[in-house]
């Protein structure tokens, strides 16, 4: 794919909260790796290139404090968005003068986890510069930041509807079927996924992005086929 999937890694010693997570960033198209003491996840961050890291701050073995000290002390500069319990503010502070970027504060609603994530991985791109831009209807689409702009509104992308416009751009002037989204956005063999996940998530897409849903103009429904780029080509 043009724009790969951004990579996360959970540092969370509680399984069920981790495995929330990765589900929850996973569905939203974000690779994601737990590691389940702090001495893991300072092993993989050090690895791994990853573009986020969720990081626990009471963890066994080493703590997220001495897990962030240690990076940023190897000029490791990995996205960090630390996890801190409910009124521990000294913790915050603390990470945060440690070198983290952003927190959450335990217990967390996913969906505002999710969209922090998000504002880091954009945020890192947009250092960057990297990623892939074209227009349509208006709309500006730098799948490299993940937004889509029309005058001075700007709208979130999640990475998996970046992939599927990327998709769809590169395949201009084709139909792209509802098999071939699977496999190629998802990445699931096409027997464990339900077709109806694309069309749902296909419709959601073209709420965000489409000014008239009545008069598609940049994703078009190519009944009994699949769905094919609607927009000018530039
Ligand atoms: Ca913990």
């Amino acid at each position: 794919m043009t724009s790969s999937s951004p990579r996360v890694l959970i540092v969370e010693d509680e399984p069920v909260l981790a495995q929330g997570l990765a589900e929850a960033l996973g569905f939203q198209g974000y690779e994601c790796d737990i590691a389940p003491d702090g001495r893991d996840g300072l092993h993989k961050a050090r690895r791994g290139h990853y573009d986020v890291m969720l990081l626990d701050i009471m963890l066994p073995h080493l703590s997220g404090f001495e897990v962030i000290e240690a990076l940023r002390g190897e000029d490791n500069k990995t996205p960090t968005i630390i996890l801190t319990a409910k009124g521990a503010e000294e913790d915050r502070v603390r990470g945060l003068e440690l070198g983290a970027d952003d927190y959450v504060t335990k217990p967390f609603a996913i969906a505002e986890l999710v969209a922090r994530v998000a504002a880091q991985v954009r945020r890192a791109r947009m250092d960057r510069g990297d990623g892939e831009t074209f227009e349509a209807d208006g709309l500006h689409f730098d799948l490299g930041r993940l937004t889509a702009t029309r005058g001075d509104e700007v709208i979130p992308l999640t990475p998996r509807e970046g992939e599927i416009l990327a998709h769809l751009h590169q395949k201009r002037g084709n139909v792209v079927t509802r098999d071939e989204f699977l496999l190629e956005v998802w990445e699931y063999p096409t027997a464990n996924v339900q077709t109806r996940t694309v069309d749902n998530t296909l419709a959601a897409l073209r709420r965000k992005i489409e000014r008239d849903p009545a008069a598609p103009v940049i994703v078009e429904t190519v009944r009994g086929k699949g769905y094919r780029w609607g927009g000018e080509t530039t």
